[in-house]
Parts: structure tokens; C-alpha cells; sequence
């Protein structure tokens, strides 16, 4: 038992806080709940989880956590606790209905509450991102006399251009822009348009880190995957989808250690207005998203052309090539973090996350290890503070669900309250 030093010491500090502050409630403590705290243990069971002013305060058995004396309890028994979720490849502020193109600051603030509703409390937007999303980062949440709803962590411009010095004006542009992460494209759409010349990514990687600055891929064959992983990439942003990984494939993003997000929603969003799309009849779909916003996908005649479309076809047919990677890159040990691709047009935000949480399932990988994905792993490899498990010193950023998600992934849906940023509740 580890944890009771650190419990003692945090006990020590509680009381040494409390004498000094005046409010009636200094704290909050939830009881009686399951935890589970990221760090991929067995789960705590009759826990304790004490938060103070956002953060996390202490979190151990009933025997192990002493209850502040200013504390306000909230009987969670019955409920799971487990850390929000963090989707490491969304994207926010463009879409409204199933139409891009109107970013504004309210349309991130409207689609970082709708993910908060959905449970994921940490959002990485890989790109797309305008001057007007900055002042929203999560750096500024606590400082932020109203923060957004989910922490958001942004990309600036897609990196792109046919020489390095074309690339690198984008790149200096993100950087003057105030970005989190820089974000390139290798990928020519099956085909049909040119791909990033391997001189350019390499000059874009290396001008990326020297500012400090880690560096997600959208890739989609198998080779640029190897290729982008020895250029020096800090993130494989999507599944590969051509071929099977091979053993030096696996080997490498082994030993480089560097995030592999799956994103098969995106696959599935390419063919799956094909026909009438079930979800659209889930109740936990239409929370949020009516029958105005999914009339156009209903149109006979835009089913027609993407059932006839040949990218759709691909896609289609490559998702399972991708479902069998995550499994394989999964059971080497592989860091996978979860992420969807949502937040452009017709991959509806929160959502698809959970279509997402289950077509992770459906691929042969455990509840655990996809909410891992969902958490640690997340916020670790993408290098995301103070988020992704209920440890002492990071952000109350959890959910409170009315069932078990070890049991069953579609229990994540079971929603009781939302914790994050200003503690709020549904
Ligand atoms: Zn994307």
C-alpha cells in the first residue's frame, strides 16, 4: 500500500489549511463510490475522493482518507467515479449543423459544453484552430473568470506546403498565434492530391521542436507511418488503414513510445450516411442533435451518391485493417489514446466519441484498456498537466456514472454528473 504516506503527508496538509480558511466548506468529499482512478489498478472500492477549490485533494479507501472536518459530503454510493475523458484528436468551433465554416469563439465555447455534456472534459483540437480560440486554452483556465467547459488544447493553422519554407511560415504563424501542439497533414486522399514532400515534414518537425513543440501526424499509409515515426513525429494522429502493420512497424513504435490514435470514426463517418445511420434514432444521440440538423443526411439522393462513391468504398472496406492494427499495436504495449476526428461536419461532437469507445471495444480491446486510452494515456503521451487520473494535485475533472464501465465500455453513456473546470453538475 503505497499510497498511505502520501496520504498522511496530504491529512497533515488538510489540517494545517483548514485552521487557516474561514468558509463553512473548504471541501468536498464524495463517499461510498467505486473509483477508478486511470492508473489502471484494480478499482477502489467504498472510496473517498476530496477535492478543494477544482483540485483533487486526496482519493483512498474510507480507511485510508481522513474526511476534512469543513468538508461538504456527497453520498456517491452505488456510482463509479472515473477521471473525464480526454479526446486527444477532436477538433472545435467550425461546424454548425452538419455545415462548416463558422468559426467564432462561441462556436468553440458551444462545442466544448456539448462535449463536457458527452463526459469528455479535455479536448486536443488538432487543427483548424483561429486567433479566436486562444484566450480559450485550457494554460488560461485558472485565471479564466469564465472558463469554457472542457479544457481545450489547440493545433493553430494544419501545417501544409510544397517547399520547407512554405511550411515554416505556417509554422511560425501558429507559434506567434499561441498554439499547444503544431499539426501536419502526409496523406494525398487515396490519391487524388499531392502529399507532403518527406524534405518538408522533416524541416517542419525539426522547427517544431526547437520551439518546443510536439507534433501530431495525420497519416494514413503505412510507409509515411515509418517514415513520419523516424523523422521525429510525437503523435501517429489516425489509424493506419492500408495494410497490416508489420513487426519492424510495431518495433519502432515501441521503442519511440509515441501515440498511436486510432480515430475509427472517421472511417465509419465516410460511408455510413451511405444509408440512414442508426444512431440517428438513439436517444443519447438526439440529446443533442435534432431532426433539422440530420434532414440533409437523410436525402435519398446524397445516400445514393455515397453509397456510390468510390472513397467511401475504401474507407469502408480499410476500417477493418484498422480495427485489426489497434488490437495488434494494443497488445505490443503500445501507447494508444483515444481520439475521434469529431468537431467537422457530419462527426457530431460527444457523440462519436462514444460510437468511438465501442468500436474500440468491438476491435478486442478491454474496458480498461480503452478507458486508459481515454485517460492516463491521453493526457501522458500527449503531454497534457494535471488531467487523465484522480491522483492528488490534479484537476476535479471526473465523471460520476450510475454504472460500471469495467463491466460494459456503453456504461461510460450512464452519466450522472459531470465535474470540471467550475465543478459543474448536469
Ligand atoms: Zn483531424
Amino acid at each position: 500500500m503505497k499510497k498511505y504516506p502520501l496520504i498522511a503527508l496530504l491529512c497533515l496538509t488538510i489540517c494545517t489549511c483548514q485552521s487557516q480558511e474561514k468558509s463553512p466548506f473548504l471541501y468536498t468529499a464524495f463517499t461510498g463510490a467505486t473509483l477508478i482512478d486511470g492508473h489502471g489498478g484494480a478499482p477502489i472500492v467504498n472510496g473517498v475522493l476530496v477535492i478543494q477549490n477544482g483540485r483533487i485533494v486526496s482519493i483512498g479507501t474510507r480507511d485510508q482518507v481522513k474526511i476534512p472536518e469543513k468538508a461538504k459530503i456527497i453520498d456517491a454510493s452505488g456510482k463509479t467515479i472515473v477521471p473525464g475523458l480526454i479526446n486527444a484528436h477532436g477538433h472545435v468551433g467550425d461546424v454548425q449543423g452538419i455545415e462548416g465554416g463558422h468559426y467564432s469563439a462561441q462556436n468553440v465555447r458551444d462545442n466544448l459544453a456539448i462535449y463536457e455534456r458527452y463526459g469528455i472534459t479535455s479536448v486536443v483540437s488538432l487543427g483548424g484552430d483561429q486567433p479566436e480560440a486562444e484566450p480559450l486554452r485550457a494554460v488560461h483556465a485558472d485565471s479564466h473568470s469564465n472558463p469554457p467547459n472542457a479544457r481545450l488544447y489547440i493545433a493553430g493553422e494544419v501545417i501544409t506546403g510544397q517547399t520547407p519554407a512554405e511550411a515554416l511560415t505556417v509554422v511560425e504563424k501558429n507559434h506567434r498565434m499561441g498554439v499547444d501542439f503544431m499539426k501536419i497533414r502526409v496523406d494525398d486522399n487515396l490519391g487524388s492530391s499531392p502529399k507532403m514532400l518527406e524534405a518538408v515534414y522533416r524541416a517542419v518537425i525539426r522547427r517544431s521542436h526547437e520551439l518546443g513543440y510536439k507534433i501530431a501526424t495525420h497519416m494514413y499509409y503505412l510507409d509515411d507511418a515509418r517514415k513520419l515515426l523516424e523523422a521525429g513525429t510525437d503523435m501517429l494522429a489516425h489509424s493506419v488503414r492500408d495494410l497490416p502493420v508489420d513487426e519492424a512497424f510495431v518495433k519502432l513504435l515501441q521503442q519511440k513510445k509515441v501515440p498511436y490514435c486510432p480515430t475509427l470514426t472517421r472511417e465509419l463517418s465516410a460511408f455510413v450516411y451511405g444509408d440512414t445511420a442508426s444512431f440517428f434514432s438513439d436517444p443519447y444521440f438526439l440529446k443533442e442533435y435534432d431532426q433539422k440538423t440530420i434532414a440533409p443526411l437523410l436525402n435519398p439522393a446524397r445516400q445514393q451518391q455515397i453509397r456510390q462513391s468510390k472513397a467511401a468504398r475504401i474507407y469502408k472496406q480499410q476500417l477493418p485493417t484498422a480495427m485489426a492494427n489497434l488490437k495488434t499495436l494494443s497488445d505490443a504495449g503500445v501507447p494508444i489514446v483515444f481520439g475521434t476526428d469529431s468537431g467537422v461536419p457530419t462527426r457530431f461532437i460527444g457523440y462519436f466519441e462514444h460510437l468511438e469507445l465501442e468500436m474500440m471495444a468491438e476491435a478486442g480491446l478491454s474496458p480498461m484498456q480503452i478507458l486508459q486510452s481515454a485517460t492516463k494515456n491521453a493526457a501522458e503521451y500527449m503531454g497534457l498537466k494535471n488531467v487523465g487520473t484522480l491522483s492528488p494535485g490534479n484537476y476535479a475533472d471526473f465523471l460520476i456514472l450510475d454504472a460500471d464501465p469495467l463491466a460494459d465500455i456503453r456504461n461510460l453513456r450512464k452519466i450522472s454528473s459531470v465535474y470540471s473546470l467550475r465543478l459543474r453538475s448536469l
